[in-house]
């Protein structure tokens, strides 16, 4: 597909010495509802191992970002791409999922009534069974099954090590959260979309989470969607504002704070 190679990041994304690959790269991206469009002409490019927060007013358009690198939406028109190679317009969810895309939705869907071990066992289980019966239909099932080295490495990760036989119904909310995130841990997702991570959270939860998500980035990328000003710049990551279903701006939360017009569209004032 000449077209694709062509319009795809060249150096910009993938060549100069030091600076990271582009995992998720997008271009001119526009996803239309009845003639309104969700987004419109969107071009972001989220690193490797970046941290990226996501803000904007009510119908920005945040969410159906999340769901067209999901693959929930299709766009109209635009390019959306995974690590250079994986044009995600073209694949469905479960292909999207197994390529290592994960996403957390705002509402906790953790099993009351597992341990949280056990949340995290069927979790990784439930991801390897869909890619077995995608790609593998004839595999024994040794892979499925969760190393304790794996279990132990998440349980830390969440703040939830001393959790591990805790029903998943008698966690606090966050908690809850908190064991949502380590479901894509242990399913090895190399890039976590978080849609609004603390809602719902207290101040403590809140903080915690921030570290927890560094914590996360680096080893993977980490997109959050997110409305807690306090939180998106205790992430400290970098910031996209989305207005209208375009691009604002983009850079730290200092230049965001200071930019007149994002006060003007998102902070009302
Ligand atoms: P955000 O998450 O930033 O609040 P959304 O991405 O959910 O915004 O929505 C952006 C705009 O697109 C909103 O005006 C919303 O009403 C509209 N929209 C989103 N999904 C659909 C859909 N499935 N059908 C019709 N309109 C939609
Ligand atoms: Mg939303």
């Amino acid at each position: 597909m000449p077209e694709l190679a062509i319009a795809r990041p060249t150096a910009a994304a993938t060549g100069r010495a030091g600076r990271p690959r582009a995992l998720l790269y997008l271009d001119n991206v526009t996803v239309s509802f009845d003639g309104f469009k969700a987004l419109d002409g969107l071009s972001l490019i989220v690193d490797e191992g970046e941290l990226r927060t996501i803000i904007g007013p009510n119908g920005a358009g945040k969410t159906t970002l999340l769901d067209v690198i999901t693959g929930k939406s299709k766009p109209d028109n635009g390019i959306v791409f995974f690590k250079d190679s994986h044009d995600l317009t073209r694949l469905d969810e479960a292909a999207i999922a197994n390529l290592g895309i994960g996403r957390k939705f705002q509402k906790p869907t953790v099993f009351d009534n597992l341990t949280v071990a056990g949340n995290l066992e069927l979790a990784r289980k439930a991801h390897r069974g869909i890619i077995q019966m995608l790609f593998a239909p004839a595999n024994g099932a040794d892979s499925e099954s969760l190393d304790s080295e794996s279990l132990e490495g998440a349980l830390e990760t969440i703040g939830l090590a001393g959790r591990r036989e805790t029903l998943a119904g008698n966690l606090s909310h966050g908690q809850k959260q908190w064991l949502e995130i380590g479901m894509l841990l242990v399913q090895d997702q190399e890039l976590l979309l978080l849609d609004e991570p603390v809602a719902g959270m207290t101040d403590s939860e809140r903080e915690q989470t921030a570290e927890l998500i560094r914590g996360i980035a680096g080893d993977r990328t980490v997109v959050v969607v997110e409305h807690d000003m306090q939180f998106v710049r205790s992430l400290e990551g970098r910031v996209t504002v989305l207005h209208e279903g375009r691009m604002l701006m983009e850079g730290s939360m200092d230049a965001v704070e200071s930019n007149a017009t994002v006060a003007d569209v998102y902070l009302g004032r």
